[in-house]
């Protein structure tokens, strides 16, 4: 057995330093608390991202005060979506709670700056540092065994409450007994870099007719991110949880699409900037469950991202900042039950949505469906204006009514297609 050198003590630990344990660690700090941010690599480091901001993580950045952080952010207006032999620009909508901007930044970065904003409200931050839980008697974790990763020594951190935020394989999470529940949306995605003399757009684009080798249509789209700075991040995202998608090779569909992607962006595709890189994307809140007697699992590791659109910055942020401000409840009452309104305030913020999400996601994985669904939609500005801000969760209170009956109608389309023979049941 290894030596442990070293205990220390904190408030709280939280462990891993992307957006959603950055913002943990940020919000309580801000309050006060002795926080440590513990984080396997060295920053900058590199994370595998589409490096897409919506105006929902925006409003997230204003709040921490981390925008001036990220420099060369590139800020863009809103989406050009192509399809179906259409191009629509539709500007990110008027929100009396967020802005009408996005930007493009690389997580080296934004991660970064996020993570020092963190250290600015007094966050300690441990960094190059592999964390493991330690527990209890009655399995009830108590800190943390930091492994140094170049040097391998190994330090105990004991702590009253840690928050989880070790992303989409979430070892930690799961060494606790939370599961992703298999059946709910997965997203895979790749992406690269290239070189292009559009760079400087300011409209991100998103192709929603995706098709693969055999030219079916296929539930995702691809992206193409401009950078600002003479390159674009290229990639490909597809909803893998159906039977139908499982197994579909996104390196082939990436390939596919770089040809149409290429000519529009004026790349060469066949000279990416290093190799493209993947990964998952763990959807609608499907891992449970997110709290313990002394822990919260937060962003990707709760399974945050947002099925309708596989953006998962925005909601690390938010479930971090939801995850800081119940410990905090905690360590100002002395009662850990205050832990248990995380998850009542994850399903008052997100239940609705992300339950309307995985009923999208099961219509989009049918074929037909899918074509109908955004081929119809491809016709109609409205429609598309509408779809924005459903997808990237801009919707405001009297939106929901027409939301809700949109979803209604879709569904009983899905079942109609189902009925007639025309691809699997949905549900
Ligand atoms: C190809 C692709 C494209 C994407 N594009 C977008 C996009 O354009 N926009 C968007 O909003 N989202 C996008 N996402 C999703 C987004 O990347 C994630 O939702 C987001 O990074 C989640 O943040 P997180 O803090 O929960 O986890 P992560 O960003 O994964 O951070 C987890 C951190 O924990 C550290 N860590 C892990 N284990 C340990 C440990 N044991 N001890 C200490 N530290 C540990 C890791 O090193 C890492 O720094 C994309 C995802 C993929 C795969």
């Amino acid at each position: 057995m290894a030596e442990h050198h070293d205990v220390q003590h904190h408030d709280v630990i939280v462990v891993g330093a992307g957006p959603s344990g950055a913002a943990a660690a940020f919000w309580l700090a801000r309050s006060g608390w002795d926080v440590v941010l513990v984080e396997k690599k060295r920053f900058p480091r590199a994370k595998t991202c589409g490096d897409g901001l919506t105006p929902r993580a925006v409003r997230q950045l204003e709040d921490m005060g981390a925008l001036a952080g990220v420099a060369s952010a590139h800020r863009y207006g809103g989406m050009r979506a192509i399809g179906f032999g259409r191009t629509m620009e539709l500007a990110w909508p008027h929100h009396p709670s967020f802005p009408s901007i996005g930007y493009v930044v690389r997580r080296s970065e934004l991660d970064l700056a996020v993570a020092e904003a963190a250290v600015a409200a007094g966050a300690s931050w441990r960094q190059g540092s592999s964390a493991a839980p330690l527990r209890d008697s009655r399995g009830t974790v108590t800190g943390v065994v930091a492994t140094d990763v170049e040097q391998g020594g190994r330090t105990e951190i004991l702590a009253r409450y840690v928050v989880v935020a070790d992303g989409a394989n979430s070892r930690f999470g799961r060494a606790l007994g939370a599961e992703r529940t298999r059946t709910w949306p997965l997203g895979m995605a790749l992406r690269g870099y290239w070189r292009s003399d559009r760079s400087g757009e300011p409209w991100i684009e998103s192709q929603l007719e995706l098709r693969d080798q055999t030219g079916r249509l296929v539930p995702g789209y691809g992206w193409v991110f401009p950078l600002g700075d003479g390159r674009v991040n290229v990639g490909v995202g597809l909803l893998a949880s159906s039977d139908t998608w499982k197994g579909t090779n996104t390196s082939s569909l990436l390939e596919g699409f770089l040809a149409d992607a290429a000519r529009r962006w004026q790349f060469d595709a066949a000279a990416p900037e290093g190799e493209p890189t993947g990964g998952k994307l763990p959807m609608g809140l499907s891992v449970r469950p997110v709290q313990g007697s002394r822990h919260l699992l937060v962003g990707d590791a709760a399974g945050g991202i947002n099925p309708f659109n596989g953006e998962g910055i925005a909601y690390g942020y938010e479930t971090g900042r939801l995850a800081a401000w119940a410990v905090g409840e905690a360590l100002a009452t002395g009662d850990s039950t205050a832990l248990a309104e995380y998850p009542r305030r994850l399903d008052r913020l997100y239940g609705t949505y992300y339950r309307f999400g995985r009923e999208f996601v099961r219509l989009i994985g049918h074929p037909k469906a899918l074509e109908v669904a955004v081929g119809t939609a491809m016709r109609s500005r409205s429609m598309m204006t509408w779809a924005v801000r459903l997808m990237a969760n801009l919707m405001r209170p009297e939106d929901t009514g027409p939301a809700e009956g949109a979803f209604r109608s879709l569904a009983g389309l899905s079942d109609l297609l189902s009925r007639e023979g025309q691809g699997p049941p949905l549900a």
